[in-house]
C-alpha cells in the first residue's frame, strides 16, 4: 500500500528557512525515481500554524499535502490561541496531528481532550494523525502496549461512527529527538497490537505510521515491517535532503 511520510517541524522554521527548504523538497522531489513518486508514497508536511500560510502559497500545485500541528476543540468562540479545524480548512490544511506526545506534556492534553480534538478534525474533513506513546518508564514498567492500546481506544471509542479517514502514529516518548530509535521488531510489535484495535473497530486500513529518530540510515527497515505504513519525521524533515531520503526509502 501507499506509505504515508509526514514531516513535522514543530516549533521550527522562519519564513527564510521554509522557503528554502520547501524550495529543496519540490527540487528533490522532481528527481525522486518515479517507483517512490507520487504512487508509492504520500507525503505532507506541519509546519508552525504561523506559517501554513506561506508554506501552503509555497506547496501550491506540488504533490505535497499541507498539515497543522494541532487542531481546537471548539469550531469558533472564546478560545484564546486557539485555532479551529475550519480556519484550518481554509488555508487547504489536509491533516492534523493531534495528541503529540509534547503537547501532552507540556499543554496536559489528555485521552479525552486528544478525542475530542480528533471528533473536531473529522467533523470538518481533516484527517486528524492521532498520536500516542509510552514513556521509557512506561516500557520498563511492561506497560508499553496498554498505554498505548488505551491511548487509542479513547479515541476510537468517542469517534465510533466516522473512524474510516484516520491515521495513527505510533511515537515512543523515548525515541523522539533522542536519536534512540524503537528497533524494527519492537515497533512492529506495538503497530500489530494497534492494528487489532483498528480491525475491531472496522477500520483495519487505517494507517499506522512510525515516528521517533526516524532517518535516512534506519527508515528502510522500519517501513519494511508488514504493520508499518509510513513515518512522522521530527528532526530529519528540517533538511530536505534528508527528509527526500526517507521519502526515497518508503
Ligand atoms: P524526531 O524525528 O526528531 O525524533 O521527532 C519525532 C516526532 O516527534 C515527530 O512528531
Amino acid at each position: 500500500a501507499r506509505k504515508l511520510i509526514v514531516g513535522n517541524w514543530k516549533m521550527n522554521g522562519s519564513r527564510q528557512a521554509n522557503q528554502a527548504l520547501l524550495e529543496g523538497l519540490r527540487a528533490g522531489w522532481a528527481e525522486l525515481p518515479t517507483a517512490s513518486a507520487a504512487d508509492a508514497v504520500a507525503v505532507a508536511v506541519a509546519p508552525p500554524a504561523v506559517y501554513l500560510e506561506q508554506v501552503g502559497g509555497l506547496l501550491d500545485a506540488s504533490e505535497i499535502a499541507l498539515a497543522a500541528q494541532d487542531v481546537a476543540v471548539a469550531d469558533t468562540g472564546a478560545y484564546t490561541g486557539d485555532i479551529s479545524a475550519p480556519m484550518l480548512r481554509e488555508l487547504k490544511v489536509r491533516y492534523a496531528i493531534v495528541g503529540h506526545s509534547e503537547r501532552r506534556k507540556y499543554q496536559g492534553e489528555t485521552d479525552a481532550i486528544v478525542a475530542e480534538k480528533a471528533a473536531a478534525a473529522l467533523r470538518h474533513g481533516l484527517t486528524p494523525i492521532v498520536c500516542v506513546g509510552e514513556t521509557l518508564q512506561e516500557r520498563d514498567a511492561g506497560q508499553a502496549l496498554a498505554i498505548v492500546q488505551a491511548q487509542l481506544q479513547a479515541v476510537l471509542a468517542h469517534n465510533a461512527a466516522q473512524l474510516a479517514d484516520l491515521v495513527v502514529a505510533y511515537e515512543p516518548v523515548w525515541a523522539i529527538g533522542t536519536g534512540r530509535t524503537a528497533t524494527p521488531e519492537q515497533a512492529q510489535e506495538v503497530h500489530a497490537a494497534l492494528r487489532v484495535l483498528l480491525q475491531e473497530a472496522g477500520v483495519a486500513h487505517v494507517p499506522v505510521l512510525y515516528g521517533g529518530s526516524m532517518n535516512a540510515a534506519n527508515a528502510a527497515e522500519l517501513l519494511a515491517q508488514p504493520d508499518i505504513d509510513g513515518g512522522l519525521i521530527g528532526g530529519a524533515a528540517l533538511k530536505a535532503a534528508d527528509f527526500l531520503a526517507i521519502i526515497a526509502a518508503a
